[in-house]
């Protein structure tokens, strides 16, 4: 068969290539293929690489494959925010789809260290491509079809051993809602002919741009933390079948070549991973990658750059799940056609590259399936001999006085099939008691210890001090629960209780008593704030305690902590019954303790008719976002309040701010970003709406923001203030030395310890003045001269996990992680450190909701003389 390909003359050039057929291009020396399957481009009705591919028709021509030939299943995995489904498409023998949960069956016993290592002869390899994380790289979903074509089209007996020997899912775009996005914006802009020229509008989207999901999340992270919906979908895949070979798929700068693994050795490399995943696996085959593109005249890097550390990547994930994850990385046409120092590079270069890495990947695999599947086998094994070796024998965690957060980190385990434990005997450590009833054990000694590792271990030590993203991922601290390592004495004291399965998620009754006079609910719950939400939204009257009290409920002598809500009955508008109705619905659907009180006189500490209970004030926020604005930090707000509270959030784009009425607001939010924009008029709107009563909650740079525009007198640490020695001492480096001697000072990502006024409003919640805070820049605060207005300030040694650099780290104690400034009759709230990152700091999240809720009422007094 010649040409399956429509012949339609193609309208613009391929990079070092002249007109041909798509066929000749993207398959030279290839001849035999099935006329009944349809290519990808007879199917859309344009060559591929003509026009970006819409995620429905993707879709489309997949479900295509799967009805007209036996090759191809197409099942949906989930749905993103958007409603996109998200698919797979099973590719392989019909003889093996037919017997396709046996497979699994024997598959999965690899993953299993208590079983033998099942019969290697007949058993499939299980390779999953996966394509498009980032939505504005999307040249890997047009190469997912063509590599669809291919192995389901192809005559060549050595494509059909391929499905014989291999089950390959391919997942051909992880993050359709970027993927759209872009494909919009690419395809609206395109011209006829494609303009090359690298400022045209095509090659430049508008803010936020096409890379992330719909809330603006780097799905390329979210493998660990399992913030969104696509996340939670693909790793409950992912852990049905344990893939032995996983691909992830991207684009870098135009003027860039290719790039693939192996990544750069030791340096970004994880350390709990074992070093035959790099040294061999790796090695096996970076020689098929090299001859693919060799082949085609292609160039390409390996080793230099690219992170491979953080567990929460794509091509790192399956590194923990004795897979081997791969990363590839095009240079970008972003757009059909973009000039670059190689001449103009065409959008169907860049999907040939990925089409021939895919396939690369799939013979590679195949023709060294028992090496595979053999490392699957002892990856698992050596994990739990790798437990017996470490110095923690397991791991114990409370909810800390809050049950909800406590049962987020639980799902998070279970999804990541950890296995948890309810503690068996109360448990003291060198700091903390664990009480039975609250908390719980992770012993060591398990298939997933390296994931165990993950998700308690803190790390300070590392090979290298360059890092492509975050340097710290130990989750129990950015749920901020109290834990600790067992040595075997504790861990066996301790004693395993009931295993925790998913019916510890089902939600459980909470019964509320009916009262004529007032409830009470503690703000240390992480569901509290979206209970308040809901009851401002209702327009009940509620108030907070500025000071702790006891006081006799229906259940007992409670205590309770500042920062806990007051419901009076007899002052509400709604009568007793339908209150007692609407609080009883609340704490049965966020599962939140809620207590009746007959009177007002407490037991110790403040009645409730103190002057320390302040009303509550309906928070109405506004969030500036747009060009020069962290879409990131912003999408972090957007998702929490979405998500965690069920609050619109209005979002105004910086561009339109001159033309909106601020008076409407109470709150606005300005994340880390640039705010030029705004110019001297905004700048003067906003210092006249906080001096009139606004509050404004700046983080990171935009604190320096409001440092600089003279909204707050505070002042930051300046570079001369901490002048590092080594460099005024030397004033001559080596040119090679630059990179990673620059790349040190940046403080990537890591996690520290602050102290936190548990008192202040902006505490309110926590018990423990502990606190654990994510920080990702290199913005350092002074304290401020009002001593009440420091909230948080780092500790003395404040590395808890992660790299820093001697020098950075220095500097850190004692300058301010959370401070509000009091301007006129307002405030402004500086977080200096990210309290939503990644959506998945439970931790911190406390912080945020108290200056969303609290913000209004918070009064900054002054130190007298
Ligand atoms: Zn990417």
């Amino acid at each position: 068969m010649k040409t399956r390909y429509t012949t339609s003359i193609l309208i613009f050039l391929f990079l070092s290539f002249p007109l041909f057929s798509q066929e000749d291009y993207f398959f030279p020396n290839q001849s035999s293929f099935d006329p009944e399957i349809p290519t990808p481009s007879e199917f859309l009705g344009y060559d591929v690489g003509e026009f970006h591919t819409r995620h429905d028709r993707i879709v489309a021509y997949f479900r295509e494959l799967a009805r007209i030939s036996d090759k191809v299943h197409v099942q949906e995995i989930g749905e993103t925010y958007e409603q996109r489904p998200m698919i797979v498409a099973t590719i392989t023998s019909p003889e093996n789809y037919s017997n396709l949960e046996n497979i699994r069956q024997e598959h999965l016993k690899l993953a299993d260290p208590q079983v033998p290592l099942p019969s290697l002869e007949g058993m499939p390899v299980i390779i999953q491509l996966g394509y498009n994380v980032h939505g504005n790289e999307p040249s890997s979903s047009e190469a997912s079809m063509l590599t669809a074509w291919y192995l389901t089209a192809s005559q060549d007996p050595k494509v059909e051993e391929y499905l014989k020997k291999a089950v390959i899912f391919v997942e051909p775009v992880l993050n359709p809602d970027g993927r759209d996005r872009h494909t919009t914006w690419a395809n609206s802009h395109r011209g006829f002919p494609p303009v090359a020229s690298a400022v045209d509008r095509e090659h430049n989207e508008a803010w936020p741009g096409g890379r992330t999901n719909h809330y603006w999340f780097d799905l390329n992270r979210d493998w660990l933390p399992l913030a969104h919906v696509e996340s939670q979908a693909r790793l409950k895949f992912y852990h049905k079948w344990y893939p032995n070979v996983v691909t992830d798929f991207h684009e870098m700068g135009a003027n860039s070549t290719y790039f693939f693994e192996p990544t750069k050795q030791y340096g970004s490399e994880n350390p709990i991973i074992p070093r035959s995943n790099y040294d061999q696996l790796n090695y096996l085959l970076e020689p098929y990658f090299a001859n693919a593109m060799n082949e085609i005249g292609s160039l390409y890097f390996t080793k230099e750059v690219f992170d491979n550390s953080y567990p929460g990547y794509g091509s790192t994930y399956p590194d923990i799940q004795g897979g081997l994850g791969l990363v590839f990385e095009q240079a970008s046409s972003r757009g059909h056609l973009q000039e670059s120092i190689h001449g103009d590079l065409s959008f169907p270069f860049t999907i040939r590259n990925h089409l021939v890495n895919s396939i690369a990947t799939v013979k590679a695999a195949v023709e060294n399936k028992n090496v595979f599947l053999k490392h699957q086998k002892e990856y698992f094994e050596s994990a739990v001999e790798q437990a017996k070796d470490h110095p923690g024998k397991g791991y114990v965690f409370s909810d800390g006085g809050d049950k909800n957060k406590a049962r987020a980190f639980i799902d998070l385990l279970l999804q990541h099939k950890i296995k948890v434990y309810q503690s068996q005997k109360d448990l003291k450590t060198a700091n903390r008691n664990f009480a039975k009833e609250s908390s719980y054990i992770v012993p060591g000694e398990q298939a997933q210890f390296r994931m165990v590792a993950t998700m308690f271990d803190t790390v300070v030590e590392f090979h290298d001090s360059l890092f492509y993203d975050t340097s710290a991922w130990s989750m129990v601290h950015a749920y901020g629960l109290p834990s600790a390592t067992l040595n075997s004495r504790q861990f066996s004291s301790a004693g395993l209780g009931e295993k925790i399965d998913s019916s510890f998620l089902a939600a459980k009754n909470y019964p509320v008593s009916k009262s004529d006079y007032a409830y009470l609910f503690s703000w240390q719950d992480y569901n509290a704030p979206r209970v308040l939400r809901e009851l401002l939204e209702e327009e009940i009257l509620t108030k907070t305690a500025y000071q702790p009290f006891s006081i006799q409920t229906g259940n007992g002598l409670k205590q309770y902590t500042p920062g806990s809500i007051l419901v009076p009955v007899a002052m509400q508008k709604m009568s007793s019954e339908n209150l007692h109705k609407l609080l009883q619905d609340l704490a049965d659907e966020h599962q939140l303790d809620i207590q009746a009180v007959s009177g007002g006189l407490s037991s110790s500490g403040i009645d409730l008719g103190s002057r320390n209970f302040e009303k509550v004030i309906s928070p109405k926020p506004l969030m500036i976002i747009g060009e020069g604005v962290s879409s990131y930090e912003a999408g972090e707000i957007w998702f929490l309040m979405d998500m965690k509270l069920d609050m619109p959030l209005p979002k105004v784009d910086i561009l339109d701010f001159e033309r909106l009425n601020l008076e409407d607001y109470n709150e606005l939010i300005m994340v880390d970003g640039n705010y030029s924009l705004l110019q001297e008029s905004g700048v003067k709107r906003i210092k006249e709406w906080v001096d009139n009563g606004g509050t404004l909650i700046a983080q990171k740079s935009a604190v320096n923001w409001a440092i600089n525009n003279k909204l707050i007198n505070e002042e930051l640490v300046k570079e001369s203030d901490t002048l590092v020695k080594e460099d005024t001492g030397k004033l001559r480096y080596d040119y090679a030395s630059a990179e990673a001697r620059e790349g040190a000072k940046v403080i990537g990502g890591s996690i520290y310890r602050a102290d936190l006024d548990t008192t202040h409003p902006l505490g309110f919640g926590y018990t423990d003045r502990d606190l654990l805070v994510y920080r990702n820049s290199n913005t350092l605060l002074k304290q401020s001269k009002n001593p009440y207005s420091n909230v948080a300030i780092y500790k003395e040694n404040p590395l808890v996990s992660g790299y820093v650099s001697k020098e950075n780290l220095e500097k850190l104690p004692g300058t301010s992680s959370i401070m509000v400034s009091k301007v006129g009759s307002g405030k402004v709230i500086s977080f200096i450190d990210n309290p939503n990152f990644r959506g998945t700091w439970y931790g911190t999240n406390k912080l945020f909701f108290n200056a969303l809720f609290f913000g209004p009422i918070i009064n900054v007094p002054n130190a007298g003389n």
